[in-house]
């Protein structure tokens, strides 16, 4: 035996290999100063202690040292290595180079005992081992334990095995005493050596899985397996084997898988747990957090269909949750905004909707108000808030939009802006956080609201306590936002819609009802006036007619101007008549066939005595053969009248006026047009729209003594609509006038 040049004073494993036994001679046949362990004068006390303790003892024990852990183990332990040499070669050997197929298994066992010296505890674990050149049904209950160097580190793992299937078997055959031991032998032996082939497959398949799987044994429901994937997920880094599930996870008590897993245990019914809530303290910083899992427990039956373990296998959602719920809660607030007609229903939907769906409890929506001027800056408007009475981050329900604050900040940086808790605000709003914590709040968040690319206001965000805003929160709260800006300027857009049609409603109601009681009136007044005018005429004839005595030649010259001036009056208020009751659409139509040419001779008639009064040349030319015109003959003669008595007042002596009539067909239908022109002072081209409105008239010096309504043309031009036809007039000041009636053609 030799020492890396160091001086050999005596043979030092005569001590510590002193035990009797094979394992003890095998240990001082080994050149320990080829292990990473050095010669053994250089081990530690504890390590010659441990090793010494391992050889001597009867329980069957094993041991891990030192970073490479290096093995030792006695010969009690030996069978359980198996046959073919396994037991020769493990001693000395390297932990993770020996046990290469269930490294997965035992390596996160040795690892938390090496890292935590939380010991490891299997109780009454059936793990089958060849022996006596067959495989062996045995039972073990066993424990890995830390054992520490001479400085007080952590150095080794000590396994002490204690077989139990003795213990095992006769309590069973104590409960059991229907088939005899014989035939049960032969069955188990069958069913246990398919269970052990099987069992070291599912340890491979549940190490390898890409879901979280571990398995709990025993009535508390110890961790004995669980895969680094399940540790991950889970466990968040604490101890898990042969520990209890109720101590692994104190914080799940209350929320009933605990009671599951019992369930599961006591019947081997399995259950299945899509998408469960969990809440776990995975940072283990005492604050409880919310995470998804697909879970299912499954009960491991012994040979004889008893259950032992559960079989928990977990598969995390958490992300694909919340990103679903994400969704759904942008889905959900789109369709409540898109029911919103003003802002502050958009407000309120998303305070009272938005906001706890983000686990917010307060917060605000605050208008960007422009001003007219360039001089007052623009100013930001609380439109809404929950939590506080004012923005809390300004202490204020109205204020400038200056730097400074964490809303105005957003808002003019177009940028959200998150405030995680006090530290924060302490950092860049020292002066706000006051009324922040008085507010029972501390993460805040302003996002900006953008419509197209201007910032029409901020959203904000007052949370309890601190958070950490991860990328998809931001993300959710812009998407917030953005729905946000886009329902506020739809709901503006509509109140503007609205205001204006309002208005347009309100005129036109206002139009009719003032042009209803002006109809009412003159139809009112037209009657009243009637009456009278009509015994004016009445008496003034019988008086004419000699019936109240002889009238003298001056008298009868007085009663002629009296009835003509009643003759007069009566014809403005028949105009006035006729003109409210075409206003209040109480006019009735006869259309019937009527040859153009009579019409025209009937309406010259009239004004044949006053143009030739005035020495005004007259032509009718009805054209031949003289079309006929669907039409009521009686409205068509007012028409006519009113156009030849207006072109009579209007042309200055001498002057001619020309009646004419025109069927003039085309693809759309036959039309008749009669003109009526003149050549008298014409109408100056800004007045030919008005002179079609009631009571306008076109004034100068030369019709200044002409008398009338200015509701002739207004009538003619109605009357002709509404036997299908118009009223058009086309004319230059002092080149005449020429009035154009346009009728549909008798067919
Ligand atoms: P009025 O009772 O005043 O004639 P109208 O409605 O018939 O009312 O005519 C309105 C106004 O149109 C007249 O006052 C006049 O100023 C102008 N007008 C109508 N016909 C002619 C015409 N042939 N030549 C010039 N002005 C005309």
């Amino acid at each position: 035996m030799t020492a890396n040049g160091g001086t050999v004073i005596a043979d030092p494993g005569e001590a510590v290999f002193a035990a009797p036994g094979e394992m003890a001679a095998r240990c001082r046949e080994i050149d320990w100063a080829a292990t990473p362990l050095g010669p053994v004068e250089r081990w530690s006390t504890s390590l010659r202690t441990t090793v010494g303790l391992v050889l001597s003892s009867r329980q069957p024990m094993f041991l891990w040292w030192g970073p490479k852990l290096v093995q030792f183990h006695n010969d009690a332990y030996r069978p359980s290595l198996g046959t073919g040499g396994r037991a020769d070669r493990a001693l000395g050997a390297c932990g993770r180079e020996f046990w290469t197929d269930i490294w997965p298994v035992i390596g996160p066992q040795i690892e938390q005992v090496m890292t935590t010296g939380v010991p490891v505890w299997h109780e009454d674990l059936y793990l089958p081992i060849e022996r006596n050149g067959r495989l062996e049904d045995v039972w073990w209950t066993y424990s890995y334990s830390a054992v520490r160097d001479d400085d007080g580190r952590i150095a080794g793992t000590l396994v002490v095995c204690m077989e139990t299937t003795e213990r095992v078997l006769t309590e069973r055959r104590l409960k059991e005493s229907a088939a005899t031991l014989e035939e049960r032998t032969t069955a188990v032996e069958r069913a246990l050596a398919e269970t052990a082939l099987a069992e070291s497959h599912l340890r491979d398949v549940f190490s390898q899985a890409p879901v979280g799987v571990a398995v709990l044994t025993g009535p508390s429901l110890v961790y004995e397996i669980a895969n680094a994937r399940y540790a991950e997920s889970m466990g968040g880094g604490r101890p898990l084997i042969g520990v209890p599930v109720r101590t692994a996870f104190p914080e799940v008590a209350g929320q009933g898988y605990f009671e599951l897993l019992d369930e599961v245990l006591a019947t081997g019914t399995p259950v299945s747990l899509p998408e469960s809530r969990v809440l776990l303290d995975r940072d283990r910083d005492g604050v409880v957090e919310e995470y998804f899992f697909d879970l299912r427990f499954e009960a491991l039956r012994d040979p004889a269909g008893r259950p032992y373990a559960v079989v928990i296998i977990a598969a995390e959602v958490t992300e694909q949750v919340r990103a679903r719920r994400r969704t759904e809660l942008l889905q959900e607030l789109t369709v409540a905004l898109s029911a919103t007609l003003s802002a502050e229903q958009v407000a309120a939907v998303m305070l009272e909707r938005g906001l706890p769906a983000f686990g917010a409890a307060g917060g605000g929506v605050v208008l960007r108000i422009d001003r007219a001027s360039d001089d007052t800056p623009a100013e930001l408007q609380v439109l809404q808030m929950i939590g506080f009475e004012v923005d809390a981050s300004v202490g204020r329900s109205r204020y400038p939009l200056r730097p400074g604050s964490p809303g105005t900040d957003a808002v003019l940086a177009g940028r959200p802006l998150l405030l995680g808790d006090r530290a924060a605000w302490e950092a860049r709003y020292p002066g706000l956080w006051p009324t922040m914590e008085a507010g029972g709040f501390e993460a805040y968040g302003a996002i900006p609201l953008r419509f197209e690319e201007r910032v029409i206001g901020v959203l904000t965000v007052y949370f309890v306590g601190p958070r950490t805003f991860a990328d998809e929160d931001v993300a959710l709260l812009s998407a917030f936002g953005e729905q946000c800006a886009q329902a506020l300027e739809r709901a503006r857009l509509y109140t503007v819609a609205e205001s204006a049609r309002d208005d347009a409603e309100r005129a036109r109601a206002a139009a009719e009802e003032a042009n209803r009681a002006k109809s009412a009136f003159l139809a009112t007044m037209s009657h009243e006036l009637r009456t009278p005018l009509n015994a004016i005429g009445g008496y003034a004839e019988l008086i004419e007619l000699g019936i109240r005595g002889a009238v003298t030649e001056e008298q009868r010259a007085d009663l002629a101007r009296i009835q003509a001036s009643q003759r007069h009056l009566l014809g403005l208020i028949n105009d006035v008549l006729n003109y409210a009751k075409l206003e209040t659409g109480a006019v009735r139509y006869d259309l019937e066939a009527v040859p153009v040419d009579e019409a025209l001779r009937a309406a010259q008639e009239l004004v044949i005595p006053q143009a030739r009064a005035k020495g005004l040349t007259l032509t009718v030319d009805a054209g031949a053969p003289a079309p006929r015109v669907r039409a009521d003959a009686e409205k068509l003669r007012q028409i006519l009248a009113n156009l030849l008595s207006n072109a009579v007042k209007f042309t200055p002596a001498g002057g001619t006026i020309a009646l004419c009539a025109r069927a003039e067909g085309d693809a759309a239908g036959a039309a008749v047009r009669v003109r009526v022109r003149d050549t008298g002072i014409g109408i100056p081209a800004d007045r030919l729209d008005a002179i079609f409105e009631p009571f306008v008239q076109v004034r100068s010096d030369l019709t200044r003594t002409a008398e009338g309504t200015g509701l002739g043309l207004a009538i003619s031009r109605d009357l002709a609509r509404g036997m299908g036809g118009d009223l058009t007039a086309e004319s230059a000041p002092g080149a005449g006038s020429t009035f154009t009636l346009t009728l549909p053609a008798a067919r």
